[in-house]
C-alpha cells in the first residue's frame, strides 16, 4: 500500500503510525509517500486523517507499479531521456569487457560513424570462473572515461560486487547491476542513494516479481532512475545460452512504469541470433537495445562467441532504425 502524506500532519498520530506500520518513507515530486507491505491489506483507521491518498496494490510490485503511476518513467541516458512521452529508443552497445586502450578507441569510432550515442564496456565483470578474465578494474574505468571524453559517447558499465560500487557509480553516466548481482541488496540499495541512472538486469534465475522487487529497493531508497534490461532466463534449452522472455518483456511493458530495454546477446549466446532477436524487441516497441560488439569477436576475453563484428553492429543500427520507425519509435 502506498499512502500519500497531507500537508499538515498531526506528529503525535504520525509516530503512532510509523511506530506500528514501519513504512518505508521517501518523497517523490515534492509529494511525501510512504510504503507499506501488501501484505497489509487495511489501515487502523485512526491513521486513515493522515492521508490524502491510499493506492492499494495486490503485491510488493508497489511504486513500479501503472496502478501507482501510469506514465513510464523519463530516465536519462546523456543527453538522450528514454520513457515519458519521448518515443525514444537508446542503442548501447560495445564490448562485453574493456579490454586495451587500443580496443576500445577502435569501437568507439565505428560506433560515432554508425550514429550510436551510448557505449557498453565492463571494467569490473562478474564472470562464472575464478579463472576467466575479470576486467582491467580501475584501469577500465579510467579508459571508459577517456572514450567519454575523446568522443562524448554516454558510458554505461557494471557494478560488480560490493568492492568498488562507489568508484563505478562516480565514474560512469548509467551504472549497469548484472545479473548475478541482481539480489545483492547492498549494491542496489547504494544505487538507490545515488543520482544516476540505474540499469537493472534481470537474474537469470529470477520470476518477474523478484525482477521488479529488486528495483523496488532502489526506488524506495530514492531514486527513481531505473531501467529494466530483459537479458535471457534459464529454461531447460541448451541449444541457446538462455531464453529471451519476451513474454516477460509485454509483462512488463503493460504493467510497470519503468523504461524496459532488451538484451539479445547474452540471451542468444551466439552472434547468428542477435541481429534477428534485436529486430524482434524494437518490433515491440521496447525503450532500449544493449548489444556486445568487439572489432575481433573471437579474440574477446570474455563472451567471445555472441559479439557481433563491428560491420555487422553498424548495419544492424541502421535496420533497428528502421523497424522502430515503422511501430513510432525513435532511436537515438
Ligand atoms: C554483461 O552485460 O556483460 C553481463 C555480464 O551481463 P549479465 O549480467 O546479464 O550476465
Ligand atoms: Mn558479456
Amino acid at each position: 500500500m502506498i499512502g500519500q502524506f497531507k500537508e499538515q500532519v498531526d506528529s503525535g498520530l504520525l509516530q503512532r503510525f510509523q511506530d506500528k506500520y514501519r513504512p518505508t518513507l521517501l518523497e517523490r515530486k515534492g509529494r511525501h509517500l510512504c510504503v507499506i507491505s501488501a501484505q497489509i491489506k487495511a489501515l487502523d483507521e485512526e491513521f486513515l486523517p493522515l492521508f490524502s491518498a491510499l493506492i492499494k496494490t495486490d503485491s510488493d510490485i508497489q511504486l513500479a507499479s501503472r496502478s501507482f503511476d501510469r506514465e513510464t518513467t523519463s530516465v536519462t541516458f546523456g543527453e538522450h531521456v528514454i520513457g515519458g512521452d519521448s518515443g525514444n529508443m537508446v542503442f548501447i552497445a560495445g564490448p562485453c569487457s574493456v579490454e586495451s586502450r587500443e580496443q576500445l578507441w577502435t569501437v568507439c569510432e565505428r560506433l560515432r560513424q554508425a550514429g550510436v550515442s551510448c557505449l557498453r564496456g565492463g571494467a569490473f565483470k562478474p564472470r562464472t570462473t575464478p579463472y576467466g578474465f575479470q576486467g582491467l578494474g580501475l584501469e577500465g574505468l579510467a579508459l571508459l572515461a577517456g572514450a567519454r571524453a575523446e568522443f562524448g559517447l554516454t558510458i554505461v558499465s557494471e557494478v560488480r560486487d560490493s568492492t568498488h560500487v562507489q568508484e563505478v557509480i562516480e565514474a560512469v553516466d548509467v551504472v549497469q547491476i548484472g545479473a548475478k548481482a541482481m539480489y545483492d541488496h547492498g549494491i542496489l540499495r547504494a544505487c538507490g542513494h545515488s543520482k544516476k541512472p540505474i540499469l537493472l538486469k534481470r537474474g537469470f534465475g529470477s520470476t518477474l516479481q523478484e525482477f521488479v522487487q529488486a528495483a523496488e529497493f532502489i526506488l524506495s531508497t530514492g531514486n527513481e532512475q531505473v531501467v529494466l534490461c530483459e537479458r535471457g532466463i534459464r529454461t531447460f534449452e541448451t541449444k541457446t545460452r538462455f531464453t529471451l522472455d519476451l513474454c516477460g518483456v509485454a509483462y512488463l511493458k503493460e504493467h510497470i512504469n519503468l523504461p524496459v530495454i532488451v538484451d539479445p546477446s547474452h540471451a542468444m549466446g551466439f552472434r547468428y541470433g542477435v541481429p534477428g532477436l534485436a529486430l524482434a524487441a524494437t518490433a515491440m516497441g521496447v525503450d532500449g537495445l544493449l548489444i556486445e560488439a568487439h572489432p575481433t569477436p573471437d579474440a574477446a576475453l570474455s563472451d567471445a562467441a555472441q559479439q557481433l563484428d563491428l560491420d555487422t553492429l553498424a548495419a544492424l543500427r541502421g535496420r533497428v532504425q528502421a523497424v522502430a520507425e515503422v511501430v513510432g519509435r525513435h532511436v537515438v
